[in-house]
């Protein structure tokens, strides 16, 4: 946690605030008995009011400031903690952005939502009991017993049972209640992980009629959570009356004895009194120190687990030196490239090469599986490859910076994603400062002015979460303008036609024909129609390219291209 710390360096002057005026809070609550012993010998006892009066003034007066001093303590703890964990949440949010696609393979989405969260809060909140009480609670303890053994020595050895005996019953309790509070942290990932899924997922698992395995997969997870956390508190509920008796015990056990000694004019009134209060003080900042015992772990395992994410060195980074962006407009090279997954047995990708030039469509085949997806999410660089080398206008995607690099891509993902907000703010998610006339144009070449216009509020419809109220062939047209939109270098598009009907299809592709001659073109698909009259097709079969040609040429070098092509079209359409 300590290494957590260092970003509370903007707060330095907030947190010396709270120590100083922690310690003034502290002298004050120290200095009360010691005025309350005064008025009961010189008041009370010898009946004079003018010092009742008097004492009890600076009781009021010294109450009043411990008061003020804990407030503004208060407010400044909880200004620093609370910054904490906004600069925490940012960097963990910065660094998981930068986060390659391995590394998302690698952590999961559900723990990281839990980790910016609910670790977050665990140690903005001990962060703030810590700033309270390391000074309180040491300050209170020594100063209690050095006062209280001042007012009478011999009453102290009640003192001398009673602190290790709380000591040792802490200790135990912390014991067995710190690993609980660690596992918990863990079982709230699992209910994240399934709340997660069946959310996302709700459709398969209506139609799958899952609801009740859905349920009874939350039930467990919570059930388990539910029963780490009754077993925790139970030990916690158990720990503060069994404190409690502790502390009455040794309050009887110093009046028993103090009467004893009062008894005989060793101990006057006043002394007793305040040696009772400096015994309940003393024991309230052992009671501080446990709190800080069972809580520290807690968030010192939420810490581990944040500086997990920050520490996390992405695998793809941009070059140190100047990044040469290339001069080149949007030549795609594969040179001899071989990939694959982390923890794959298979390469996902093995010696492919080829190049793709501007004004040209190359056309990917294959069936599922075959590597199409992986193959062009090397060009954005979503992964670094094994071995051989992508190029990008002749420099390899490692040397050039990111943001360069894909500034020159228009990728349409297999998967489209849409955020939430209007269809506008969707569309000029590919370029932030489109006029309403760039968008209106990229959504007709798209094919989806039509729907737009027949949508309630048009261009202003809004997208729910995550797309889900258009249908999956107007995502793929509203992420293919977003595309479009940014008049890209290469165009990447991963399947993107595949939700359509043939017709749209094909108009789809002849708009795109006329408006992105220019550029470079990848097309992924499954459907032959669909490459038939790409400039260049390649044929991938199970990471290897099988062969690479046009239409005509495939058709009588290729086999597994031929094997496609038969399965799809009728004789009359292949001649
Ligand atoms: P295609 O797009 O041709 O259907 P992909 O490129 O998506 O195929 O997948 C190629 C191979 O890589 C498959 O065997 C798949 O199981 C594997 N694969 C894809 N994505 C991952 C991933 N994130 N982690 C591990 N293996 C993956
Ligand atoms: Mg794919």
């Amino acid at each position: 946690m300590l290494k957590l710390f260092r970003f509370l360096k903007p707060y330095w002057l907030s947190i010396t605030g709270v120590l100083v005026l922690v310690f003034l809070q502290t002298i004050c609550d120290l200095y009360l008995p010691t005025l309350m012993s005064d008025i009961i010998n010189d008041g009370v006892i010898k009946g004079d009011t003018d010092e009742i009066m008097r004492i009890g003034g600076k009781m009021l007066l010294v109450t009043g400031a411990g008061v003020v001093f804990a407030i503004i303590a208060s407010y400044l703890a909880s200004k620093s903690s609370v910054g904490l964990g906004t600069i925490l949440r940012n960097k963990v949010f910065n660094r998981v952005e930068s986060f390659s696609l391995n590394e998302f393979d690698k952590l999961g989405t559900s723990t990281l939502i839990t980790r910016t969260t609910n670790d977050i809060n665990q140690v903005q909140m001990v962060t703030m009991m810590i700033m309270r009480m390391m000074v309180a609670a040491p300050m209170m303890c020594i100063g209690g017993i050095i006062l209280a053994f001042n007012k009478d020595k011999p009453l102290t050895i009640v003192l001398g049972v009673a602190i290790p005996a709380l000591i040792l019953f802490i200790v135990i309790v912390a014991k067995k209640v710190i690993p609980l509070f660690k596992i918990i942290q863990s079982k709230l990932d699992k209910i994240n992980l399934v709340l997660r899924e069946s959310l996302t997922g709700i459709r398969v698992v209506r139609a799958f009629n899952r609801i009740e395995h859905e349920r009874k997969r939350f039930q467990d997870a919570n059930e388990d959570l539910t029963n780490t956390y009754i077993t925790a508190n139970r030990i916690m509920a158990f720990l503060f009356p069994a404190i409690m008796l502790i502390m009455n015990f040794t309050s009887i056990a110093i009046l028993w004895f103090g009467g004893l000694r009062i008894d005989a004019g060793e101990m006057d009134l006043g002394a007793l009194s305040a040696f009772v209060q400096y015994a309940m003080q003393i024991m309230f900042s052992i009671l501080m120190f446990s709190m800080m015992f069972i809580m520290v772990p807690r968030a010192q395992a939420a810490a581990v687990r944040i500086n997990e994410v920050l520490e996390v060195v992405p695998e793809i980074n941009d070059p140190e030196e100047g990044a040469e962006c290339g001069t080149t407009k949007g030549v795609v090279e594969f040179k001899d490239v071989s990939f694959s997954y982390h923890g794959a047995e298979q390469p996902a990708l093995s010696n492919i090469t080829f190049s793709a030039k501007p004004g040209e469509v190359t056309a990917i085949i294959g069936s599922t599986g075959s590597g199409k997806s992986t193959l062009v999410n090397l060009i954005p660089r979503f992964y670094d490859v094994d071995s051989g080398s992508v190029l990008v206008d002749g420099v390899d995607v490692r040397e050039m910076t990111q943001e360069c690099l894909r500034n020159k891509i228009g990728f349409v993902p297999q998967k489209s994603v849409l955020f939430s907000g209007t269809i506008t703010d969707n569309i000029r998610y590919g370029k932030d400062d489109a006029t309403e006339q760039e968008i209106r144009h990229a959504a007709e070449v798209a094919q989806a002015a039509q729907f737009i216009s027949e949508m309630d509020g048009g261009y202003n419809h809004e997208i729910s979460q995550g797309g889900t109220n258009v249908s999956g062939g107007q995502k793929q047209r509203l992420s293919i303008a977003r595309a479009l939109v940014r008049k890209p270098e290469i165009y990447v598009f991963d399947d993107s036609f595949s939700a359509l009907d043939f017709k749209t299809d094909a108009k789809l592709r002849a708009a795109l024909r006329g408006e992105i001659a220019e550029a470079t073109v990848l097309i992924v698909s499954q459907r032959v129609a669909t490459v038939l009259d790409a400039d260049r097709i390649i044929v991938l079969n199970e990471g290897r390219i099988a062969g690479i040609g046009t239409h005509k040429e495939l058709l009588n070098s290729c086999d597994v291209y031929r094997e496609i092509v038969y399965s799809q079209l009728s004789e009359e359409e292949i001649a």
